[in-house]
């Protein structure tokens, strides 16, 4: 209410620095984008990200950006790591929510008239929905190992090749992960899901891609038209949830003194240094970790539905993993701020906002350093998606992020006043061919594709301001959901 944005370029919006605020905000958007957050409170969010103590340069929102728990989904706070604040509501309940693609050597006309058969073959493999378990179901000592040590276990354990490390951000292992950190009820929590994709918003979905923007660096991602691709989107599961609750709970009980400092509860963060800010720190990592367990269980699950369907191996059919990248973290990153070029350590908060690193970045991995790494932002189950490459001006802008999706239009309540879960997946299979199946008619109906914004229109900006430029789109053949 009453919030007023200067325009600074094109695409470039700015909430100036008034009363408490320490820096400004910024919203990365398109006049069209921008229409669409008048009425939720993703600007007053935005805005009151700014109070947070040692947040750096600005608070930014990227172009999906919408409400979320206290900082927006779309949201990239970067708070110094000594002298600042982390905070949970900034990473969001689902720690390393994110998506990873995986590439075929199948076209879409060799895809075509088994796609029921592949539907249903992963459907009925691939745990999904509340409860359900998972593909392992293990006991407390494998959690701890799942936590410490990331897709390591999962490649010591025959769920993971080499490769899969190499394509996947710190190699599937974040390091400073504490299990000890992680509550029993956490952990009880996470036992049984490991290897699931959960309900709502998350998906297993069967791709092709329809166009390829950028020839050189489709050629480096292995990317080319008509090809056949996997796209997984899940996360920590009632793990990483429990995790982020925990420590909001004890945060707001141990620093209400800087929470009474803050415009909003929701924001409640642990001062830089604190004990707390180093345990929700080791067990936000221990969460990373069994997320990106989770999505390795799942892609080296979906190869084995593939060689059964098709009746080839699935090395014959080339099913490598592009890419893995996270949509709900804080890390630790060294980057250049302020007018004389200083080098500071921050806790980068990225939740609903993806890692967009730029080529010759030491953290891209060495098959992706030459061209910059690989960003992958799904639309809805009826439109695109993209995969971009990081971009030059990431480092500038936004230190070095990108938008993660579409990005919500509307609740999950309001959607379902709107659709029907019956209808969509009717109409997707009629107008499309695009079969989806998921556990419950609501789910379709929460993420309809008219609950989405322009996936086209989020990605136009990206690349207009270089923070992550187009490469690929992509257009579902079959989709399956919790
Ligand atoms: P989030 O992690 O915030 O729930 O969502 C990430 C993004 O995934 C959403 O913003 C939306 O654009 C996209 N999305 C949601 N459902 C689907 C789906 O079924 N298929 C594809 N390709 N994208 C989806
Ligand atoms: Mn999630
Ligand atoms: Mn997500």
């Amino acid at each position: 209410d009453g919030i007023t944005l200067e325009k600074v370029r094109e695409y470039v919006w700015e909430i100036p620095r008034e009363g408490d605020m320490r820096v400004p905000a910024r919203v990365l958007a398109s006049e069209a984008l921008l229409e669409q957050i008048q009425d939720d409170k993703t600007l007053e969010q935005i805005k009151n990200t700014t109070h947070l103590p040692g947040i750096t340069n600005y608070a930014i929102c990227m172009p999906d950006g919408h409400q979320g728990y206290g900082f927006p989904v779309g949201g990239v706070g970067a708070l110094d790591a000594e002298n600042g604040c982390i905070s949970p509501g900034a990473v969001g309940y689902d720690i390393n929510c994110g998506v990873r693609m995986m590439r075929t050597n199948l076209t879409y006309d060799e895809l075509q008239g088994n796609e029921r058969e592949l539907v249903d073959s992963l459907f009925a493999n691939v745990p999904s929905g509340l409860g359900g378990g998972g593909i392992v179901e293990a006991g407390i000592d494998t959690v701890d190992e799942i936590l410490s040590r990331g897709v390591d276990w999962a490649l010591e354990n025959g769920h993971a090749v080499e490769e899969d490390l190499l394509h996947c951000e710190d190699e599937g292992m974040r390091k400073g992960a504490d299990p000890d950190k992680v509550s029993q009820k956490a952990k009880d929590r996470g036992k049984n899901q490991i290897g699931s994709l959960g309900s709502g918003n998350h998906f297993l979905e069967v791709q092709r891609v329809t166009d390829v923007f950028d020839g050189d660096v489709g050629e480096a991602y292995g990317l080319e038209e008509d090809q056949i691709v996997v796209l997984i989107h899940c996360g920590s599961r009632g793990l990483g949830h429990q995790t982020c609750n925990d420590y909001l709970r004890k945060i707001e009980k141990q620093h209400q003194g800087l929470l009474d400092q803050l415009p909003d509860k929701e924001l409640a963060a642990a001062p830089a240094g604190s004990q707390l800010a180093e345990d929700y720190y080791g067990a936000m990592n221990a969460a990373i970790n069994f997320a990106w367990v989770n999505r390795q269980l799942i892609m080296h699950r979906t190869r084995e539905v593939f060689e059964r369907v098709f009746d080839r191996s699935w090395q014959e059919m080339e099913m490598d993993l592009l890419y893995d990248v996270a949509h709900n973290i804080a890390k630790k990153e060294t980057h250049t701020v302020g007018e004389d070029g200083d080098q500071r350590e921050l806790y980068v908060h990225r939740k609903g906002a993806t890692r967009a690193f730029p080529a010759g970045h030491p953290e891209v991995p060495a098959a992706y350093r030459d061209v910059g790494q690989p960003v992958i932002i799904p639309g809805s189950m009826g439109a695109g998606s993209y995969v971009l490459r990081g971009g030059e001006n990431s480092m500038d802008l936004t230190f070095g992020s990108t938008a993660h999706g579409a990005g919500r239009l509307m609740s999950r309540t309001q959607a379902k006043d709107e659709f029907w879960g019956g209808d969509v997946q009717q109409d997707l299979e009629e107008q499309d061919q695009i079969y989806v199946k998921a556990q419950s008619g609501a789910t379709v109906a929460e993420e309809a594709p008219g609950v989405y914004k322009d996936v086209d229109e989020v990605v136009r900006v990206s690349d207009e301001l270089g923070i992550g430029d187009r490469v690929a789109r992509t257009f579902p053949v079959c989709n399956i959901k919790g």
